[in-house]
């Protein structure tokens, strides 16, 4: 077995794999070739913690695993150790016998911040200029600097609910040349290019704050009861996700479709753009939104992609199993 700890992930994966990584797997979801197992989330009754499992099978690339982690909110404060903790386990798809081991924080932040890049890539109007973050926490300074590499962003505008928080998303834009400024929600009319990375359980962003011609990303709903946009708002959009049960049932758009505004037909996989089964943007003036759920395929395939380059530089820790 091949084990890849934590703390080799930053020096062996870069955002561009990770990127390559997400886009290959959201293709081959989207033509039938990846799918993922039901999602097995838990209150273990213990320090709190949420724990569960996210898994799936790509045929593609002969990828089977797990990622299993969650949250124990008190880590950081009894322990010294972050509060989101995942490791991913990697399986031969040909004998199920064990085949590595792999931290997937770091992971579990890059393939995240890697979905919002690629459905800029594929969604967003070439001349987008201004990027809006809405949420200043750990994954969004991982979003800004994936999605600044995706368009000729000439400036980041921000909003927090804490807005203390901000110079975390100022320090990631000025790294990259780019000048930052806090705005109000209202602010986000300028922006071309929108993500909400929050923790929020009701809207942030109303439905009438986004300009005709901008792309969404909302990638914090990923749990039933959370929300970061106005359901109005995914009535105005085109709708893609990665996966549309999810986007449904646990998803920014298990509001809107609960209330009947779309239905989940109208909710498209962004794999399909990608494989050209599915125009994408149609028009300078189509808002586009993008669901991102994060699903257990995406781990899967940053962890494999990281076992290879573990063993091309020589830093794979191999274990008799
Ligand atoms: P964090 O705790 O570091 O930051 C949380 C952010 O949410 C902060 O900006 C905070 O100000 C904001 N926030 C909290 N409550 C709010 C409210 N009521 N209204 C408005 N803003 C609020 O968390 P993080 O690690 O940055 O994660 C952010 C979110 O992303 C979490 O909800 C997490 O579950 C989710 N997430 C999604 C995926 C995915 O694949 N879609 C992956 C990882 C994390």
């Amino acid at each position: 077995m091949i084990i890849v700890p934590e703390r080799e992930i930053a020096d062996l994966m870069t955002r561009e794999a990770a990127f390559e990584a997400v886009e290959r797997v959201f293709a081959a979801m989207a033509a039938g070739e990846a799918y993922n197992f039901p999602v097995v989330r838990e209150a273990i009754g213990h320090e709190d913690a949420l724990y569960g499992f996210k898994g799936g099978f790509d045929r593609s690339g002969l990828t089977l695993g797990l990622k299993a982690g969650g949250y124990w909110p008190h880590n950081l404060a009894k322990r010294g150790v972050i509060n989101h903790q995942s490791t991913v386990v990697l399986f031969d798809a040909d004998t199920g016998r064990v085949h590595a081991m792999v931290g997937g924080n770091l992971l579990t932040a890059l393939r995240t911040a890697a979905a919002s890049a690629v459905s800029i890539r594929y969604l967003a109007r070439e001349d987008a200029r201004v990027l809006g973050m809405i949420g200043a926490g750990h994954q969004a300074a991982f979003q800004l600097r994936a999605a600044l590499e995706q368009r000729r962003f000439e400036k980041v505008i921000g909003w927090n609910l804490n807005p203390e928080m901000l110079p975390n998303l100022e320090k990631v834009a000025e790294e990259a040349g780019v000048p930052f400024e806090a705005v109000e929600l209202g602010g986000m009319r300028e922006a071309d290019v929108i993500i909400s990375i929050t923790s929020s359980f009701e809207a942030i962003l109303g439905a009438d704050q986004v300009s005709p011609g901008t792309h969404v990303a909302c990638m914090g709903t990923d749990t039933k009861g959370k929300q970061e946009v106005a359901p109005g708002l995914l009535a105005r959009a085109v709708v893609f996700t990665d996966e549309v049960a999810q986007s449904v049932s646990i998803g920014e758009a298990q509001h809107a479709v609960a209330m009947g505004l779309i239905g989940e037909g109208d909710v498209q996989q962004l794999g399909a753009v990608i494989n050209g089964a599915h125009p994408g943007r149609r028009s300078a003036e189509e808002i586009t939104l993008f669901d991102g759920t994060g699903v257990g395929l995406q781990d899967l395939a940053v962890a494999s992609r990281v076992v290879e380059l573990a063993q091309e530089a020589g830093r794979a820790v191999m274990v008799d199993f």
